[in-house]
């Protein structure tokens, strides 16, 4: 499967809505109290709990975008609150703005970039150290040379790229932009939740830092939904990892067993198995094998009827059709039998390269791709007077399927109706 295929717009939702709700809130000439209060406290909550959460879970790099985010914040804050109380900008306001403009997309960039080491101490003190180091030579800067380093910073740098539209220093733009560059590739390689936020938190910097002293509250809106973003990623992490199956992208057991917990009076489970998927592992290898559960879930997760695929564990699924009958869902399930038996999985030479390499080269000569295929059994039951809870239902479902797999794989068994042994189900196309 292409990492494209694995693109969601579902990473991007989230943040996509607290992105559209900080604009919203932010361009509005005034918050209720109740909104004031809330985000002027916000970005600290969000700093302690957020941070607290993600240092106790060892998610170094969303802990540190925190940080930069807050020190962004609380070092703008406190020019804005001078601004406010005395209807005047600090002297060094310009400088402390156009630094943050330089290093807000630098080290967001850069932390946001920054893979994780498994090291996590060393992980942690590498980015503190370059923490240390970024604000150390800024501070030092600023409190010795502040007339040069302005000068420096308000520089332009290149006259015919310059746009009025351009209203922070010429040098944040080209970060902004190789951040953006860096993120979306990242995304596009590692298309995660996390990625998806950090990507679009750029975009709500980028909006946020020319506005921060024409809206009064895009400072204290925008920080907060930038740090919600990340916060509400690595919460939606979590839950894929203890609810999604990590090869197949499925749901797993533990989604189907809270699944069951909510079914009502009426509803089929059917359980899926491959064939033979032992031999095929031991032929083909196990990366081959991996494939072909991928694209066993692939098939399976299209299933109509209303069905829902979870991966049960190994080379076996669970299928569940809430609210329907048996002989409503057999059809489906036929459909997807020879969905998953039509399909032919090519191997590339890599793959299906001999062990023995003097053969191998001979093989390669001729180097026509293989094509592999699968097929699976099925075993399907309803709820009725004898399978009263779905623990019961999936045994009959499992009955079922073992009665498929004796008579010869390749096929849907039903439970019950034949008291010995299951009948094969024949393509229902009408
Ligand atoms: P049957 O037709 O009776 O189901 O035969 P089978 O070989 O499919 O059944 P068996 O349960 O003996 O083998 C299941 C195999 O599935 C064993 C294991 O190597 C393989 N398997 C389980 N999980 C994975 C996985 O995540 N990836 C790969 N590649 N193989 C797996
Ligand atoms: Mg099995
Ligand atoms: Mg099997």
């Amino acid at each position: 499967m292409s990492r494209l295929a694995a693109v969601r717009f579902s990473h991007f939702l989230p943040s996509l809505l607290l992105l559209a709700g900080g604009l919203l809130a932010a361009a509005l000439p005034s918050l209720s109290e109740f909104f004031t209060s809330l985000f002027n406290v916000l970005p600290t909550l969000l700093l302690l709990l957020g941070g607290s959460f993600c240092l106790v879970y060892g998610r170094q790099r969303e802990l540190f975008l925190l940080l930069v985010l807050y020190l962004g914040y609380f070092l703008l804050d406190v020019q804005l609150d001078h601004y406010r109380a005395e209807g005047r900008v600090r002297d060094d306001a310009a400088l402390v703005f156009h630094l943050c403009s330089l290093l807000l997309p630098l080290l967001y960039g850069l932390y946001a970039a920054w893979q994780e080491r498994t090291h996590l101490l060393q992980d942690l003190v590498a980015r503190i150290a370059v923490l240390l180091a970024v604000g150390g030579v800024a501070l030092a800067l600023a409190q010795r040379y502040p007339e040069a380093l302005l000068h420096w910073l308000a520089l332009i740098r290149w006259p015919s790229w310059h746009g009025e539209w351009m209203s922070l220093v010429q040098l944040a733009y080209p970060l902004f932009l190789l951040g953006f560059v860096l993120l979306l590739v990242q995304y596009l390689r590692a298309p995660r939740p996390l990625h998806a936020a950090q990507l679009l938190g750029l975009g709500g910097l980028l909006w946020m830092l020319p506005k921060i002293f024409s809206l009064p509250h895009a400072l204290n809106v925008m920080s907060s939904q930038v740090m919600l973003m990340l916060v509400a990623a690595v919460a939606h992490e979590a839950y894929q990892m203890a609810f999604r199956d990590e090869l197949t992208g499925l749901p797993g057991r533990r989604a189907l067993n809270e699944r069951l917990q909510r079914l009502g009076r009426t509803y089929v489970i059917a359980m899926a198995d491959v064939d033979h998927f032992k031999r095929f592992n031991d032929s083909h290898g196990h990366d081959v094998g991996d494939q072909v559960l991928r694209l066993v879930a692939s098939r399976l997760r299209k299933v109509g009827g209303g069905g829902k695929a979870y991966r049960y564990g190994g080379e076996e699924f669970a299928l569940v059709f809430p609210g329907r009958t048996l002989d409503e869902c057999l059809p489906h399930l036929e459909a997807v039998r020879q969905a998953v038996e039509a399909y032919r999985l090519q191997l590339r030479d890599k793959q299906q390269r001999p062990k023995d390499d003097q053969q191998g080269r001979q093989r390669r000569g001729g180097a026509a791709a293989a094509e592999v295929s699968v097929t699976v059994s099925m075993g399907v039951a309803e709820r009725d007077e004898a399978s009263r809870t779905p623990e019961q239902v999936i045994k009959a479902a499992d009955q079922a399927l073992y009665a498929a797999k004796s008579a010869g794989r390749n096929r849907v068994s039903r439970h019950g109706k034949v008291r010995r042994g299951a009948v094969r189900v024949t393509p229902r196309l009408d």
